[in-house]
């Protein structure tokens, strides 16, 4: 028999899905999931793994409750894994009991593994702490969500009376009501409160008012589902400490080109500076295999004084050509490295070979000059192919031999998106990262001949910018050939935005 895994995905943002229930994602066979569930969550299920989707949205149930614990119950009888992946925390107004009562009643066996709670989680992100010494010493979790003509099923008075912070969940329609009935009940109409949309994740907005005022607020900005409601003195503090909603890539939309397997750390960090991250991979590498120029130049690496290498790709090309081989690190002894920009060293350097040069400015012409005054005797370049001529120029230049072996394409992976060239021109697309010249070129191909003018190209290197420039693309060009710098570039540049507006505001 298998095992059924009630996991809490937590709130939003995917940093706060615990290591527990990742090791069951990881190890899931099967996945069932909600609605809530953010798509960086999502793609840390398996690839074997079935999905099952029961997402419900307000207000229409695309699958009732019963036949998700039938799923849950025919999957689990099955010998597998079987995770079922809920928003926030399972038992908190997640009907994780009644999905566990079902599988209890047949004797199949599960686990479960909390997760953190929107509860506490979107007031936290708000800036506002649940609870406070100097404010209440109770903390009260209450649903908003009423039957269909029904009135609200809660005990105002006795709320009222905790004199605790209150935090309402599934409320947004009934938030007209909720405040009345604390009124009524005699609440102060001044009382701190706030409302939390999309809590945790880069869309999140907080609407603070006091507890008379909330409704027409929340209703001025639009309020939609899911958003938690938040009551009680503890929401004063919530400007004080907004140190989400200050940092300093909220509320903007950044398209990450990278090629698909190097897009995760680019986006993370973008990610934890607040900013919305969409990743439209628009270049592919694709090594060349078999690939007999380079295993003739690795069966003579002798004759080489230096080895250069122009992406992370390239490195790991040359790796599995010697690990095909059956060589390691050692055979690359008596040769030394150059490697263009820092994710190429580090690529390296996760083998054991740390590069004897890398040039202070990320380009094939700085290479070829780093080179030029440095080598002696023939270099071997591996890269792609069509590489930058300004390389071998170099090379030429200072009468130095070289091998110029291609051990990879890149293709540009995406068709034409018409969701992504909409979003260009609606000005819905802030910044968009470029960390080579084909990315731009793969972008301009992905999103066709458009007003580019709106978008700013954060570019890593002055190649990358001059190909962006072609396009009439603004650009920003980051110091430095490392994410670091690209990532400071783009904070910078908000900022930079932000100051201009300022400015205009007093003109
Ligand atoms: N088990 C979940 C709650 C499920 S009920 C948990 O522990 O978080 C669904 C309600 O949760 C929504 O109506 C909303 O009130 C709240 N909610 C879920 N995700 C939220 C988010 N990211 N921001 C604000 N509220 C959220």
């Amino acid at each position: 028999m298998g095992k059924v895994i009630l996991v809490g995905a937590g709130p939003g943002d995917p940093g706060l899905l615990t290591v527990k229930g990742r090791e069951a994602l990881e190890g899931a066979g099967v996945v069932v999931y909600d609605r809530l569930v953010s798509p960086e969550i999502l793609a840390l299920i398996p690839a074997g793994a079935k999905r099952i989707d029961v997402g419900k949205n307000a207000g229409s149930h695309p699958v009732p409750q019963e036949e998700i614990n039938q799923i849950l119950l025919e999957e689990g009888q099955k010998d597998q894994v079987v995770v079922r992946l809920k928003g926030g925390d399972p038992f908190l107004f997640g009907r994780g009991g009644e999905e566990l009562e079902l599988l209890a009643a047949h004797g199949v066996p599960f686990e479960e593994v909390p997760g953190i709670t929107s509860a506490i989680a979107a007031p936290a992100y708000g800036g506002i702490p649940v609870t406070h010494r100097d404010f209440c010493s109770s903390l009260h979790i209450v649903t908003g969500h009423r039957r269909a003509g029904a009135a609200l099923d809660i005990d105002f008075e006795a709320l009222v009376r905790t004199g605790g912070t209150l935090v309402f969940l599934m409320g947004v329609s009934a938030l007209p009501d909720i405040c009345a009935g604390l009124l009524a009940a005699g609440m102060d109409a001044s009382t701190p409160a706030a409302v939390v949309e999309r809590g945790t994740t880069p869309a999140q907005r907080r609407i603070s008012a006091a507890l008379a005022g909330l409704p027409a607020r929340a209703a001025e900005a639009g309020v939609q589902s899911p958003a938690v409601i938040v009551v009680g003195g503890v929401c004063a503090l919530a400007e004080e400490f907004d140190w989400f909603g200050r940092l300093p890539l909220k509320g903007r939309t950044v398209v990450v080109t990278r090629p698909k397997e190097r897009s995760g750390t680019l986006s993370r960090r973008l990610r934890a500076l607040g900013a919305q991250v969409w990743e439209y991979p628009c270049i592919e590498t694709v090594p060349l295999e078999p690939c007999p120029a380079l295993e003739e130049a690795l069966s003579r690496l002798g004759e080489y004084e230096w080895l250069a290498l122009t992406s992370p790709a390239g490195a790991e090309y040359l790796w599995s050509a010697l690990e095909r081989s059956g060589r390691d690190a050692r055979a690359l002894s008596g040769v030394r490295i150059a490697a263009l920009g820092s994710g190429t060293a580090r690529a390296l350097e996760a083998h054991g070979l740390r590069p004897d040069f890398v040039p202070e400015v990320y380009d094939a012409a700085h290479l070829g000059a780093g080179l030029a005054e440095r080598a002696r005797g023939k270099v071997l370049i591996l890269r792609a192919r069509e590489g930058s001529h300004a390389l071998t120029a170099a090379l030429e230049g200072a009468k130095l031999e070289y091998d110029d072996v291609a051990t990879y394409e890149t293709r540009y992976e995406n068709p034409r998106s018409a969701a992504l060239r909409r979003a260009v021109e609606e000005g819905a697309v802030d910044l968009v990262t470029f960390t080579s010249a084909s990315t731009v070129k793969g972008f301009v191909s992905s999103v066709g001949e458009a007003d580019f003018s709106r978008i700013l190209g954060v570019c890593i290197g002055e190649q990358t910018a001059a190909e962006a420039r072609k396009y009439g693309i603004p650009v920003a060009v980051a110091r430095k050939a490392a994410l670091e710098s690209l990532t400071a570039c783009a904070v910078e540049a908000v900022s930079g935005m932000e100051a201009s507006k300022e400015e205009s505001r007093w003109t």
